[in-house]
């Protein structure tokens, strides 16, 4: 869900799993509490941040916490933009715990950070990663897992060098905050509409299509409906949905 969760989702947060690592991309509300549920918080390797949006990354103080109390687990590296540095500093200075050694920067301790520029290439633990910047109000990367030809839009407009990015990736996790006929104008907001995400689809070449970044359940039901018209191998990334990259 986009935003805050609700009683059938929480919001951002996918965990890529191949055979040799876990990654969890975006940690948005609810999503912590969503991994321990199904005990897959200490299976974590790495944690890759689209950008610094609440409803994209709140959920880290969460499992800073979670990683360090009442026993502290090894470091988790955490992976992202360049301006979510003030954002982890300022989360360390709000919740720090001076009198638990382990809490006094709950967020560096657990969750040291290492920044990712736009238009570059990187090995996160073995995985190949590629980054994007999309045109979204602060500064944001759309990610490429080409050994399981996986592309993530995060959060952005439709715009050619989104369609470059993504094309030769399978499969297509991407945002779909508005339906189309709600007509609203994302010139300057930053977003895509279902049908925006069905044209990147079909123009990249994608084989399925994973939409994502609901307001609510209905809304999901509709943007699935309104994208299929574009794109067939449309659907929703439901909570839980488990899906096989062919990649
Ligand atoms: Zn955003
Ligand atoms: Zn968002």
């Amino acid at each position: 869900m986009a935003g805050a969760p609700s009683g059938a989702s929480a919001a951002s947060g996918y965990l890529l799993e191949t055979p040799g690592v876990t990654l969890l991309i975006d940690c948005g509300p609810g999503v912590v509490a969503a991994l321990a549920k199904r005990d897959k918080l200490r299976k974590l390797d790495a944690v890759i941040i689209s950008h610094r949006h609440a409803d994209h990354c709140a959920d880290l103080v969460a499992l800073a916490y979670a990683r360090l109390f009442p026993k502290p687990l090894p470091p988790l590296p955490l992976f992202g933009p360049t301006d979510m540095l003030p954002v982890i500093e300022g989360l360390n200075a709000l919740f720090a715990i001076p009198s638990l050694p382990s809490l006094r920067q709950p967020l560096s301790a657990a969750l040291p950070f290492t920044p990712l520029a736009p238009e570059q290439r990187y090995d996160i633990l073995g995985v190949a990663l590629q980054t994007h910047r999309t045109q979204h109000p602060v500064e944001t990367l759309a990610y490429k897992f080409p050994c399981v030809g996986l592309a993530y839009t995060a959060d952005g407009r439709l715009t050619p060098e989104l369609i470059a990015f993504v094309t030769g990736c399978p499969t297509l996790l991407a945002e779909a905050t508005y339906l189309a006929s709600t007509e609203a104008d994302l010139t300057t907001h930053g977003h895509m509409t279902s049908v925006d995400a069905a044209r990147l689809a079909a123009c990249s070449g994608a084989a399925q299509l994973i939409l994502t970044h609901f307001a609510t359940s209905e809304q999901m039901k509709q943007s699935v409906r309104e994208a299929q018209r574009c794109f067939g191998a449309a659907r929703a990334a439901e909570p839980l949905a488990c899906i096989t990259l062919p990649g």
